[in-house]
């Protein structure tokens, strides 16, 4: 069954390169980036079928049982462009075409002063570099790092002036997850990118793990009201993300806000951070709504408006 599903997928990996990717770098004389292309090709595919995916299982369920009834799911339909435009690539191709030479030159600095990156997986020979083990370590770490870039876009005001983009949606669904301005998406990228080098994660090993911690990003988005019982002090729940999208609770206080963790609450629980609170509350920013409880400030509706107003305030945070 596996692997005739896998042969379907190389099959159909392969009839799309040839007819849409290989004749572009042709036309384009890109023949050199062939072997990029295949792999982008495979990124493709795998973001069309998590999309499919998604819609088939959680759509039905966000529309049987929603955490917030709608009259009309209009604001949803521009985080549905930014999935589609992160999940099938376009913006990670981007960012990655930004980034990858600034990496190249930093890795060939580290080179010249003669450092080697460290080895998460050679920690402890025999044990840290059994797969499945050295798997579990560095989604670890990495959610860690996920859990202070996190902080840092709440605390320091002009990186939450880009992540509001994110916060400012007041009808959260599966789709929201990839609602993000793309220069806050390029900063987590880059620091992401720079920790997993330097710790000797291979993002190419980490295929299965970008897709299940996706998957499960999409569905703490998600519009239900799902506490995952115990398992949710385990596991990030759509509840207790939905308080980190709560107008007031989910961005002011101490910490400017609650439930910063990506997949293990278990940072929030250890850093104070942590909020349980079930109660569904509205999401959203304080400053959108009306007056006198908000200023009424617009986000924007469509994308290139989110992104611009988020660009004005990131560099005139005092108003
Ligand atoms: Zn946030
Ligand atoms: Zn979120």
């Amino acid at each position: 069954m596996i692997d005739a599903l896998s042969d379907a997928f190389t099959a159909v990996q392969a009839w799309l390169f040839e007819q849409a990717v290989q004749p572009v770098l042709y036309a384009t004389g890109q023949m050199r980036y062939q072997e990029q292309g295949y792999v982008a090709t495979e990124w493709f595919l795998l973001g069309a079928i998590q999309v499919i995916v998604l819609f088939l299982v959680l759509r039905p369920i966000e529309a049987l049982a929603p955490a917030e009834r709608w009259p009309d799911r209009r604001a949803t339909r521009v985080d549905v462009l930014y999935t589609l435009l992160n999940r099938l690539g376009i913006i990670p191709l981007v960012i990655f075409l930004l980034v990858s030479p600034l990496f190249d030159a930093l890795a060939a600095q580290l080179r010249s002063f003669g450092f080697t990156p460290f080895n998460l997986d050679a920690l402890w020979p025999g044990v840290t570099d059994v797969p499945l083990v050295t798997f579990v370590l560095y989604l670890v770490a990495l959610d860690f790092v996920d859990y202070w870039v996190h902080r840092g876009q709440h605390a320091v005001r002009w990186w939450w002036e880009l992540h509001a983009v994110h916060h400012s949606q007041r009808q959260m669904s599966f789709w929201t997850d990839d609602r993000n301005h793309l220069l806050d998406a390029v900063l987590r990228d880059v620091i992401k990118a720079s920790v997993a080098l330097a710790i000797g994660a291979e993002p190419a090993q980490f295929v299965m793990l970008i897709i299940v911690t996706r998957m499960l990003q999409s569905l703490e988005h998600a519009n239900v009201a799902w506490t995952f019982g115990p398992a949710g002090r385990l596991l990030v729940s759509p509840v207790f993300h939905r308080r980190h999208h709560s107008i007031g609770v989910g961005h002011e206080g101490r910490f400017h806000g609650c439930n910063f963790a990506v997949l293990f609450p278990a940072w929030d629980m250890l850093f104070g951070t942590a909020d349980y609170g079930r109660t569904i509350e509205p999401t959203g920013i304080r400053d959108q709504l009306p007056q006198p409880a908000g200023q009424e400030r617009d986000y924007g509706r469509g994308f290139w408006a989110q992104q611009w107003l988020g660009l004005q305030r990131m560099l005139n945070p005092a108003r």
